[in-house]
């Protein structure tokens, strides 16, 4: 009997990798044929590949997060009971150690690096994986420690048995609904990180869900009474509080990550103490949010990676001093009146790209449109002031004239250090 590996990506050749060592019968297929494999596994990949007529040998199917549900092969495997699962599912019945698993529409990355970070400091043994870098499966230990893992609605469809035991729900937005279908579906597939969760697990989950039934793990809703932030002050009920000079991330969307990290590491025994030590050296990740330098008293902040209105959203509210805003990029329906400037308005607006002029169709207040990326940031610089905000945070994916968001963040910090600065 054999395991079947359907899709070959990044945790499906994880999969592959783990099983070849283990020495195992397996098989893989993915719809987009041979492709030019890492040269460790290329070999065994192209000797293991699948034909129809081993169906009657395969006794499990291992499916990548990327292989739609409606997938002929998915089908086959369920209309001949054959169990399929997910990645994650496969790592965990291997792991040695807890699980801390992150899950939501928005800050999954965020949370997952800093809760690594505060185990890490804190002298506990913890690794990170999942969706932010290598696959659960990859990162399999031979000793005992703590696995990170940010995991999408995609693995969460097909787990049996993944049973953190700290697990958070971040939040839920309108996202991936090509997928899902429906909200509610997408809701549910995220609710699954709690489903085998026993009363010495823990779920820790958004206050908007109140009221929801979700596993048998114990429960803390965030926010709640006692679990919180007032200014630099954060209450994490039981396990006390803790006061920081300053912040290390901008915006209440970061302080409630803070939050949750916070709480998921003191459910593990870090002291509160050492939580707020440890906050004081986390860098934040880059792209989102990330203060790439001042330069002749005007700072830069680098939001890359929003690349829709709700994540551009909380950048605008989280703007403390006056700012020049730069969005567009390429188009996905965008709309831009989405966003909400009441509270926070820019000093002025740069739009470039593709959407740049729907921008200044839609937007209200001073917008100028710049279609070339590089002459927008220069025009969002000439228009800030000493004190004053250039902020990238585009609303848009960057497809129009980059490869992707990390392309366009990183050559926005390249065109700030291309300033001339003498202070
Ligand atoms: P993910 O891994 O879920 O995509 P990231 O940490 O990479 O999350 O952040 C993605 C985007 O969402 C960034 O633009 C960031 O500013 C924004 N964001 C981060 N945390 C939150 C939050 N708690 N609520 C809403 N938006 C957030």
């Amino acid at each position: 009997m054999a395991d079947l590996i359907l899709g070959l990506g990044r945790s499906g050749i994880a999969v592959a990798r783990h099983l070849n060592q283990r020495g195992g019968r397996w098989f893989c297929y993915d719809d987009k044929g041979l492709q030019p494999w890492p040269d460790d596994i290329r070999n065994e990949l192209e000797k293991n590949w699948f034909d129809v007529a081993m169906w009657s040998d395969v006794d499990r199917l291992v499916v990548s997060p990327g292989v739609p549900m409606e997938h002929p092969m998915l089908l086959h495997a369920r209309e001949n009971h054959v169990p399929v699962i997910s990645e994650i599912e496969y790592a965990f019945n291997q792991a040695e150690g807890p699980v801390i698993a992150v899950t939501g529409s928005n800050g999954k990355s965020t949370t997952v690096t800093l809760i690594h970070h505060l185990l890490r400091d804190g002298g506990l043994n913890a690794v990170l994986c999942g969706n932010i870098g290598d696959a659960f499966t990859a990162q399999l230990r031979n000793e005992s420690c703590i696995y990170v893992v940010e995991v999408s609605s995609f693995q969460l469809e097909h787990i049996v048995e993944f049973r953190p035991k700290v697990a958070l729900l971040l939040n839920v937005s309108a996202d991936h609904l090509d997928r899902h279908h429906s909200l509610k579906a997408y809701e549910d597939a995220k609710f699954r990180i709690f489903e085998n969760q026993s009363p010495d697990d823990l779920a820790i989950i958004d206050t908007t869900f109140r009221g929801r039934s979700h596993g048998q793990g114990q429960t803390i809703w965030v926010p709640d009474l006692g679990v919180g932030w007032h200014d630099n002050r954060f209450e994490l009920g039981s396990f006390g509080s803790f006061e920081m000079n300053s912040v290390p991330l901008l915006g209440d969307h970061n302080r409630l990550n803070i939050l949750f990290a916070s709480l998921a590491v003191a459910s593990l025994g870090v002291p509160t103490s050492q939580i707020a030590h440890s906050l004081a050296s986390f860098k934040g990740l880059e792209h989102r949010l990330e203060t790439v330098g001042t330069c002749h008293g005007v700072t830069w902040i680098n939001d890359s990676k929003a690349t829709n209105p709700a994540s551009t959203q909380v950048a605008i509210d989280a703007m403390v001093n006056p700012y020049v805003l730069i969005l567009g990029g390429s188009d996905k329906d965008t709309d831009f009146r989405l966003l909400n400037f009441d509270v926070h308005p820019p000093k002025h607006i740069v739009a470039y790209g593709d959407t740049g002029p729907k921008a200044l169709e839609q937007l209200p207040g001073k917008v100028r449109f710049v279609a070339d990326f590089s002459e927008a940031c220069a025009a969002a610089h000439a228009l800030a002031s000493h004190g004053e905000v250039v902020l990238l945070s585009p609303a848009c994916a960057s497809f129009d004239q980059f490869n992707n968001y990390t392309e366009r963040g990183k050559r926005f910090k390249q065109l700030f250090q291309l300033l001339e600065c003498s202070s």
